[in-house]
């Protein structure tokens, strides 16, 4: 499903640069449940970005489901993403003003799917994800947990094959946060592709694939360099 190469990526603050992924080599099969670990500054939140294309490598190349997707512009990652993944992030990112099916609908309406259907769909996907009766709730009356679920919701409507989370439960406390990754692991079971950044044990004992990242680079398993 996702292939990568030698990707790197660096950030320049005034003179200072910054290697946040050097020399990143791994893949992760179609339907495995992976997590990405390491402290903070690691580099993960770069990576899950650069796997979804929210940001780009400066080098290396990125084969997903099979295509070369290295040097894919804006409008042919918008495109991917609204047909292939899902994004979670930890703080939820839903839009205050708009009810939980409001949020869960916004990726259909980019789609332009019409508004009875969108409907019918977000509430769908919010039953998928356990919350059948807070459709008309606004996310400030409704705790963590539940935001997060409207969120994986939203990121569910397209019905994505890949699932990208980046910190999910890092804003929740240790049973939500549990809950929420027995959410993700049931989604996974489904058949999707799921990639989970986290600072967990719990999440990455679980994980099929852990990828363990320090300073930009990516570990082996034992802790050498990859
Ligand atoms: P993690 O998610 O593991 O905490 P990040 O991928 O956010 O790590 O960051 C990796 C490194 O890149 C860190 O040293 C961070 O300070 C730096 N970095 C991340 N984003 C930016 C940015 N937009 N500008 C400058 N430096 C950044
Ligand atoms: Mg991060």
């Amino acid at each position: 499903m996702i292939r990568v190469q030698q990707l790197v990526k660096d950030y320049h603050l005034g003179d200072s640069r910054v290697r946040a992924l050097d020399d990143v080599t791994f893949e992760i099969p179609t339907g495995a449940l992976a997590a990405i670990t390491g402290q903070s500054g690691s580099g993960k939140t770069t990576l899950l970005n650069v796997l979804g294309g929210l940001d780009t490598a400066d080098a290396g190349r990125y084969w997903l489901n099979g295509r070369d997707v290295s040097h894919f512009n804006p409008i042919e990652w918008s495109r991917e993403r609204n047909r292939t993944i899902g994004f979670v992030f930890q703080s939820f990112n839903l839009l205050p003003a708009l009810t939980a099916l409001g949020n869960v609908e916004l990726p259909l309406v980019y789609r332009r799917v019409p508004p009875r259907e969108r409907r019918r769909v977000a509430e769908e996907a919010l039953a998928a994800v356990g919350l059948p009766h807070r459709g008309h709730h606004r996310p400030s009356q409704l705790s963590g947990g539940q935001q997060q679920r409207t969120a994986i919701a939203r990121a569910l409507v397209g019905n994505p094959p890949l699932l990208l989370a980046d910190e999910p439960t890092g804003n929740l406390d240790a049973e939500t946060g549990s809950e929420i990754l027995g959410l993700l692991e049931h989604l996974h079971r489904q058949g999707r592709t799921i990639v989970i950044v986290t600072h967990s044990t719990e999440v990455a004992s679980r994980a099929e694939l852990v990828l363990s990242m320090r300073d930009g680079r990516l570990l082996a398993p034992g802790g050498g360099a990859a």
